[in-house]
């Protein structure tokens, strides 16, 4: 199998309008599209990343309007990681202080410091500040300079109580390989390794079981070139006896989906054609996109929508 890393992560909010502001505002990132979820058109996916939402970047949001908050613990994504320059540190203390949001203690994980920060659902990210090198370019932000922006995904964390088959699946089918233990962490990566590619381990036994709802994450998704690395993935998955979806179209990537032995959704999805599909680079998330099968509905599914702007 030949993963290239994290290609996207899915994440459940409760207010289409609060998650917005939250990602584009405090955080710096881009509002790359703004469509529905294609399993649940009545409903908002909203898409977050660098300038063109490229793999690696995307965070993405089935906001739910009302949906009670989940409960973050064992069997989830528990923490999804953002990959900063070693120096920004104090930029981002300040700035996350000044606008009063939620945030963790300061952690030392293996060389890097972490500041955990929470969402207005309770989701947790990992702002990860690392002298690994990591050439990617952050959105272009009004509110954080560029040598301090987010550079897309640094990891994956996965609470998981009992992590042997997953780490076997990891290892033996996907392609990970261990790249460091400390305490109840332990990193693995893929590919070329580093930022954007980690999946952690953490098998915290003192966390609830994890309940899915408001503030979780819904999925995680790897990346693969093309059809063929997809197709070839799914024969690996299918091999070791794991149920997974066929080929979904989302018209911005392919997906394929299964769930792993310690609960959580994975999927495979390639990294084309992209988020410029269907709307320029300039004008990305400034239209309701909608994937074509949807299109001869863009009416009433604009009208159930609640408007964001
Ligand atoms: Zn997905």
């Amino acid at each position: 199998m030949k993963l290239l890393g994290l290609h996207h992560i899915t994440a459940i909010a409760a207010d289409p309008k609060g998650n917005v502001d939250f990602y584009t505002r405090v955080l710096g990132l881009r509002f790359v599209k703004k469509s529905v979820n294609q399993d649940d058109p009545g409903t908002y996916h909203l898409y977050y990343g660098d300038n063109t939402g490229s793999p690696g970047t995307a965070l993405t949001f089935f906001p739910w309007i009302g949906m009670r908050r989940g409960r973050p613990g064992q069997g989830q994504a528990y923490a999804t990681g953002f990959s900063i320059a070693a120096g920004s540190l104090e930029f981002w203390r300040e700035r996350l202080a000044r606008l009063k949001i939620e945030t963790g203690p300061l952690e030392t994980r293996f060389n890097d410091q972490v500041l955990p920060v929470f969402d207005g659902d309770g989701l947790r990210l990992d702002l990860v500040f690392t002298a690994e090198p990591d050439a990617r370019t952050p959105a272009p932000s009004a509110d954080v300079p560029a040598k301090h922006g987010i550079r897309g995904f640094h990891s994956a964390t996965l609470a998981l109580a009992s992590p042997g088959a997953t780490i076997a699946l990891l290892t033996e089918t996907m392609g990970y390989r261990l790249a460091g233990e400390s305490g109840d962490r332990a990193r693995y990566t893929v590919a070329t390794g580093g930022p954007g590619t980690y999946v952690d381990i953490l098998t915290d036994q003192s966390l609830p079981r994890g309940l899915n709802g408001a503030g979780t994450v819904h999925h995680i998704a790897f990346r693969v070139a093309d059809d063929a690395a997809q197709f070839a993935a799914h024969t690996e998955i299918e091999r070791r006896g794991l149920g997974i979806s066929p080929v979904i179209d989302r018209a911005y990537f392919k997906s394929i989906y299964y769930r792993e032995p310690g609960g959580v959704l994975f999927e495979i999805a390639t990294d084309q054609p992209g988020f410029t599909f269907d709307e320029s680079v300039e004008t990305l998330g400034t239209t309701l996109s909608l994937p074509p099968r949807l299109e001869p509905h863009r009416a009433e599914i604009e009208a159930a929508l609640p408007p964001l702007t």
